[in-house]
């Protein structure tokens, strides 16, 4: 680069627009008009001259090695480009990966304090076994071989004695797509558990009813009206990928409307931010519906085409005869009484303000992307029909599956087909799933403790992994419980790359790598097209792009850290070392039989297999799909899937068909095979084994969706079948905190966000971040305040049914008067008081 004007060093180079270009190099634009790359040329990500800010006033570079990997900060998986000092073979900092589809180089703070987390002085490096009593604290450094051998021998005679019930696996943060569920699955284990049953499953029961897919996928940047309940999805789990595109709507002139009781970051960009009494909010979603139906502003031809409502008259309305022109009429009728003055009672916003909204969201079309996550579903009873009558706002316009409409998640996912598909195991574990919840959306595993005591439940092997419901759990004592109790739970494992709380009660500590050191493939909705992003341990392709061979990431991680998958991997293995339990031939390598799988091989053959464009667009350079992943990090599959529920079923796949009164067709002929295994919904087959395979819609045999029907269910026959014939339409439950429900003197209690750059557990210790948030004040508006003659900085008294807590107070108009916040994602303890760390309060358990 020598003739560069620019050029201020050996190596630093322009990075203006057109000095990048004449190079014949990427240019990865910033944010601002100035025409500067906001990131290196890709074609320089082997040799990179980065300013050295310690070396500071000397005018210093280090030459960098970028490697991307994904965030694991939270749920959206965006990429990150570590930063490699050539000469020490260290991290220097994380930022953003311009080439990945779903986060376009940006990042929330969480993802660069990647690096507080790998540094934290506090966390695990070795392998630890409990020498004293679980709960006491004292450990012993042991070998990964004797941890191993240790849970593989417990794991294998629990399988040999038909007890697979007896080994579970709870996860906080799965961070990955299916890939330990499919190992459990192919040890016959039904023990993968999320804490799905806390956090989200009410607001997903909702989405499922209605298209046989639990979550939605809003298509921000392209709607003309976004539409949020409980805000803490855009401040939260798809923070940054999802806020990015509602800036850009903004942009080009979208409106936002938030529902959230408390002024989250979200509501601060609203145009319209509705501060509701909790639980609430289904019935202004069905004021609105009210509205869009009977001033005619709905959508009768994508509701004629796709809602299941002829089956809706038979069953509810056999005074009427099922047409269409009927149905208009039942519609106007279920929803009378869900008036504007109806919901401001219920909601405490005034009923002008509710209709200015409806007349917003009526303005929408099918550009109306809306979302639900997840406090107003999770916080309340009856809490499933928000999400339910909030995805009737976009049934209703047709809104669903269009350009800057909403999808279900399903469609904007890929998940690539790995090398070996475990079959579901046949043993349902009751202690996961009891049968008398047939509703429950998931597994619940937050009623653990109770039902092993309810049924006298033992485990004998138990995985906790970035899970901690001892402190996140409300009823974390009973954890306690549960786990000291030797009786109960045989082995705690728990698999976590920082201590926690849980991690107490474990007899088996094994330390787990970050973001940054270890292998995960993802793929997760933040528009309407696809795309997967591949985890990996940046130093090991860091060293493999210097010629080295890495076979164990153990060998570049800090201390003995491993990765999940190779852990999972050879624990498979040395459960079956012979091969007799079934187990081993799916972690055994196909190149080399007799070998264990390595995780090159089952991520190269899912690339070179399984991703539709992927080959084609790694040779183009020369690289291998594996190679290419390990360069770029991410892969767009398709940047628009279109309206899935539109394609017309082949004429090959009907056959011996079979069809009902409504037009849901079923064939004989086997599913076409797809290398895309993203969870989706299963409806039953017909009394004679045939597979739903579409819907006639006007004649033609249409895709459609999984639901019962193949139409959007606005009627739930699931629902209706098993016995809730009233909840089977949306509807409005009003809430256990609903304004009526309230005692003069009580307020509610906000507990279900979170700050938005903290991470539960993992975060700790992370400097950057305690930085930005390190406090946890109690929420309380200044009519309140002045009510109870509070200041800010106060303490304040919180009493519920279940305890008390004292905390101080922010006076603050961001919330609703008589409502109370105080966020869960802070605020930490710890049973003895060596080590004060930051944020973790030493307190004693016997006051
Ligand atoms: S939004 Fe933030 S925490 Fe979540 S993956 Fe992206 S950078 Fe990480």
């Amino acid at each position: 680069m020598s003739g560069d004007k620019n050029e201020r060093g050996p190596g630093r180079i322009s990075t203006r627009q057109s000095d990048v270009e004449a190079r014949g190099e990427t240019f990865f634009p910033g944010p601002s008009d100035a025409g500067l790359a906001a990131f290196p040329p890709k074609e320089r990500w082997d040799d990179w001259a980065d300013p050295d800010s310690k070396a500071w006033p000397r005018r210093k570079d280090r030459r960098c090695m970028l490697v991307p990997t994904t965030c694991f900060n939270c749920e959206s998986a965006c990429g990150l480009l570590a930063y490699i000092d050539k000469d020490t073979m260290e991290i220097q900092k994380f930022e953003g990966n311009p080439v990945h589809p779903g986060s376009r180089g940006r990042n929330c703070a969480k993802g660069p304090a990647t690096l507080n987390q790998i540094r934290d002085p506090d966390r695990i490096l070795h392998p630890l076994r409990r020498t004293g009593k679980r709960g006491e604290g004292q450990w012993e450094r042991i070998s990964w071989d004797e941890a191993l051998d240790l849970a593989a021998a417990r794991i294998r005679q629990a399988i040999q004695e038909k007890r697979q019930g007896e080994v579970m696996y709870h996860v906080g943060r799965p961070g990955e797509d299916g890939f330990t569920e499919r190992l459990l699955a192919a040890w016959g284990v039904d023990g993968h558990n999320s804490h799905t049953n806390i956090c989200s499953s009410s607001a997903r029961a909702g989405y499922q009813f209605w298209m046989g897919i639990d979550r939605p996928s809003p298509d921000h940047a392209n709607a003309d009206v976004i539409f949020l309940v409980s805000a803490h999805l855009e401040t939260g789990h798809y923070f940054n990928p999802h806020a990015q595109r509602i800036v850009e709507a903004k942009q080009r002139g979208a409106k936002v409307i938030v529902l959230d009781t408390r002024l989250s970051n979200t509501a601060t960009h609203a145009d319209y931010w509705l501060a509701t009494q909790p639980g609430s909010e289904a019935a202004i979603h069905l004021a609105i519906a009210n509205h869009l139906v009977t001033s005619g502003q709905w959508n009768t031809e994508f509701v004629r085409r796709w809602w299941n409502w002829e089956e809706y008259l038979v069953e509810e309305r056999p005074d009427l005869e099922p047409t269409f022109e009927n149905f208009e009429r039942a519609l106007k009728e279920l929803y009378a009484e869900y008036t504007f003055e109806f919901a401001a009672a219920e909601s405490g916003i005034d009923a002008a303000t509710l209709r200015e909204v409806a007349d917003v969201v009526a303005g929408a079309g099918t550009r109306f992307a809306s979302h639900n996550w997840r406090s107003a579903a999770s916080g309340n009873e009856g809490g499933w029909q928000v999400s339910r009558t909030l995805f009737l706002l976009n049934a209703l316009l047709g809104a669903v599956a269009t350009p800057g409409g909403t999808y279900p998640n399903a469609w904007n996912k890929f998940v690539g087909k790995p090398i070996r598909l475990p079959r579901h195991p046949e043993h349902w574990n009751e202690l996961s799933w009891p049968a008398e919840f047939p509703l429950a959306m998931n597994e619940m595993s937050f009623l653990l403790p109770h039902l092993m005591k309810e049924r006298n439940g033992t485990i004998d092997t138990y995985f906790t992994r970035v899970y901690n419901p001892v402190w996140t759990n409300p009823d974390g004592f009973s954890w306690i419980e549960m786990l000291t109790d030797e009786k109960k739970v045989g082995l705690h494992i728990a698999m976590t790359p920082t201590w926690n709380e849980t991690a107490y009660f474990a007899d088996l500590i094994l330390p787990m790598g970050h973001a940054s050191e270890r292998h995960d493939i993802h793929s997760y909705e933040t528009s309407a097209g696809q795309w997967i992003g591949f985890r990996q341990p940046v130093l090991r392709a860091a060293r493999e792009r210097q010629g080295e061979t890495v076979t164990d990431t153990r060998d570049v991680n800090p201390g003995e850290v491993w990765e999940e998958n190779e852990f999972w991997l050879e624990l498979s293995w040395r459960i079956d070392p012979d091969g007799s339990l079934g187990i081993r031939e799916f972690v055994e390598s196909e190149k080399n039989p007799g070998t264990r799988l390595g995780v090159d091989e089952y991520y190269a053959y899912i690339f070179d297999h399984s991703i539709p464009g992927l080959p084609e667009k790694a040779a183009e350079e020369n690289l291998t799909p594996l190679q290419y992943m390990r360069r770029y990090g991410s892969f767009q599959v398709s940047a628009d899937v279109g309206s899935p529920h539109e394609g017309e079923v082949p004429a090959a796949e009907l056959d011996d068909v079979a069809e009902d009164r409504y037009g849901r067709v079923y064939t004989r002929a086997p599913k076409p095979p797809s290398n895309n295994v993203a969870p989706t919904g299963a409806p039953d087959p017909d009394a004679d084994g045939r597979r739903p395979a579409g819907v006639r819609v006007d004649g033609n045999v249409l895709r459609g969706f999984p639901t019962p029907s193949g139409r959007l269910e606005f009627w739930s026959s699931t629902l209706a079948r098993w016995g809730w014939r009233k909840e089977a339409v949306p509807m409005y439950l009003p809430s256990h905190v609903a304004i009526p429900a309230m005692a003069p003197d009580e307020k509610v209690l906000i507990s279900t966000f979170r700050v938005p750059v903290q991470i539960h557990t993992r975060s700790a210790n992370s400097k950057w971040l305690d930085e930005i948030a390190h406090t946890n004040p109690l929420w309380i508006h200044p009519k309140d305040a002045a009510a109870d003659g509070l200041e800010t900085g106060d303490p304040v008294r919180i009493e519920t049914e279940i305890g008390h807590y004292v905390v101080k107070a922010w006076v603050t108009e961001g919330i609703r008067p008589g409502v109370v916040a105080c966020s869960h994602h802070m605020g930490r303890w710890k049973l003895d008081d060596n080590g004060q760390r930051q944020l973790m309060a030493t307190v004693s358990l016997d006051h």
